[in-house]
């Protein structure tokens, strides 16, 4: 059927829907996989951040540990009545060796001093060898203010008793109540020292008047300390960077020395980067969007198979509403559609109404049976439509009535010829499923506009009347409203009925 004789009116913009679906399923899935993402990095960011600030707790917990450990290791030499009577009160050689050899063998200590009043060095270690000397300690001003806040300590600890002096009881005593701790610089190398009064624990003996004796003892931040920490912490790479100040939130520990003097930073490797949270991040993150990917798509899928049976059901009805089902010709309705439009074309697009009736078809019917008439019409259908071709709309208007709207020409001589072709196309014999033929003829009522009006209900009413004329004169012929208007006023006594009065 010539799509101009259509009357649709272009399908809605349905086909976007599925798109649109699929579209925001799309971003649906990409905003949530990447918000998942941002909140696994945030959250790994601040695992991270825990992470290090954790073990940076833990590495300053266990340096206080070793600090109090070296502490009980001098308590040994620095708390006795031996001590004192045999460095303190006199100053036995072979004493001061014993001890010192032992720290050095049990404990590993790198140098040991022992610092009498007036800052005199006494004696030093050198390895597991003991220098007896007297040397005043401002030759290694590294000592100095631990040896000053351990002279301070024993001054706020010092006892009087009859004899002399002695030394509060450690019990109930904090470490950094006794002894002063901290990290120096012993011969250009990292050290942590301890100073300590050399100080009664029996109280067999007493101290002299004046200041203490003092014992320090010191160890290198080398490889067998960073080891000793790191026995109980197995961090990774554990490290002594000199003059280094690490950032506050890198996996470290920054030390100054006992003036206040920066002096390097513990470092290592932290265990929370790299193993992050990343491995149980990205498989729930891919799993969740993977579900995500199946419900969204499913939904969107589901929407576009709905819009498509809508799209084609909604099709359907308009080609149901629009077409006779027993001929699938044009119907009435479309029919009026198509007239109503092509009077508002005209008079710049002329056409012709050829308004059709089967001759005495209802003796098919009463012959051959109603299944056998319904076999004429859709014949009478095909042969109809395929002689008007594109040149016109052909449309059964119900029972055996056809009309064809018709512009490709509209004058006189070929229409004649198309209404010949109709009749002698209706006229051949149709077979019948049971193996008969039936024979009917066709009569036709021809009007043309905008000559012979221009309004549908008056050109309908023409082509009536002329198909009503052809009927009256023998059948089987066609009949135009412009020759037979005449005729017509004649038969209804004189008085002129003008169905074409709005031609124009
Ligand atoms: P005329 O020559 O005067 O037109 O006479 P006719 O026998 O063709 O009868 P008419 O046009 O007045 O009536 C048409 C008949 O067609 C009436 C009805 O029984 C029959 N008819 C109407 N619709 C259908 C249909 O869908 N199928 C069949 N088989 N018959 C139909
Ligand atoms: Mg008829």
């Amino acid at each position: 059927m010539d799509r101009r004789y259509s009357d649709r009116e272009g399908s809605p913009p349905r086909q976007h829907i599925s798109k649109l679906a699929f579209l925001l399923a799309g971003i649906l899935i990409a905003v949530t996989s990447a918000s998942l993402l941002f909140v696994g990095y945030v959250a790994s960011q601040a695992s991270d951040r825990q992470a290090i600030s954790n073990e940076k707790r833990l590495f300053q917990h266990t340096l206080e540990n070793q600090k109090h450990q070296m502490i009980q290791e001098q308590l040994k030499v620095s708390h006795s009545d031996q001590s004192v009577r045999n460095i303190v009160r006199t100053f036995d050689y072979d004493f001061v060796r014993d001890q010192i050899r032992g720290l050095w063998k049990d404990y590993s200590y790198n140098k040991v001093l022992i610092i009498a009043s007036g800052n005199q060095v006494f004696a030093e270690s050198f390895e597991d060898y003991t220098h007896i000397i007297n040397r005043p300690l401002k030759e290694t001003p590294g000592y100095l203010p631990l040896v000053d806040k351990a002279r301070a300590l024993f001054m706020s600890n010092r006892v009087r008793i009859p004899g002399g002096y002695s030394h509060r009881s450690l019990q109930g005593l904090e470490p950094p109540q006794y002894a002063a701790i901290g990290f120096i610089e012993i011969d250009d190398k990292p050290a942590l020292a301890t100073a300590m009064p050399i100080v009664p624990d029996q109280d067999t003996v007493t101290l002299p008047a004046g200041q203490p004796v003092i014992l320090v003892a010191a160890k290198f931040i080398d490889d067998d300390m960073l080891a000793g920490l790191n026995a109980q912490l197995s961090f990774i790479d554990l490290t002594f960077l000199r003059d280094v100040i690490a950032a506050p939130e890198s996996p470290s520990h920054f030390v100054r020395d006992a003036n206040g003097k920066p002096l390097g930073s513990f470092s290592w490797e932290s265990r929370a980067l790299g193993s992050s949270i990343w491995p149980t991040v990205i498989p729930i993150v891919l799993a969740l969007s993977l579900l995500l990917a199946v419900l969204a798509f499913g939904i969107a899928w589901r929407i576009g198979r709905l819009t498509s049976s809508l799209q084609a059901s909604e099709r359907q009805n308009h080609h149901l509403a629009m077409h006779d089902t027993l001929s699938g010709l044009a119907n009435r309705l479309q029919f009026n559609r198509v007239l109503k439009s092509a009077t508002a074309n005209l008079p710049a697009s002329p056409f012709a109404i050829i308004h059709c009736d089967l001759d005495k078809f209802k003796s098919v019917n009463d012959t051959y049976g109603h299944a056998a008439g319904d076999t004429v019409i859709k014949a009478v259908a095909q042969r109809m439509a395929e002689i008007v071709g594109k040149g016109g709309l052909v449309a059964r208007l119900g029972g055996d009535e056809f009309v064809i709207l018709h512009r490709s020409f509209t004058d006189h001589g070929r229409l004649t010829l198309l209404s010949g072709q109709l009749i002698g196309a209706v006229e051949a014999p149709i077979p019948l499923d049971n193996g008969e033929t039936a024979e009917i003829g066709l009569s036709i009522g021809i009007v043309t506009a905008p000559d012979c009006g221009s309004t549908p209900e008056g050109l309908m009413a023409a082509a009536d009347d002329a198909l009503y004329y052809s009927k009256e004169n023998g059948r089987g012929q066609a009949a135009f409203a412009r020759d037979i208007k005449h005729l017509f006023a004649m038969s209804v006594n004189g008085t002129e009925e003008d169905h074409t009065s709005d031609a124009a």
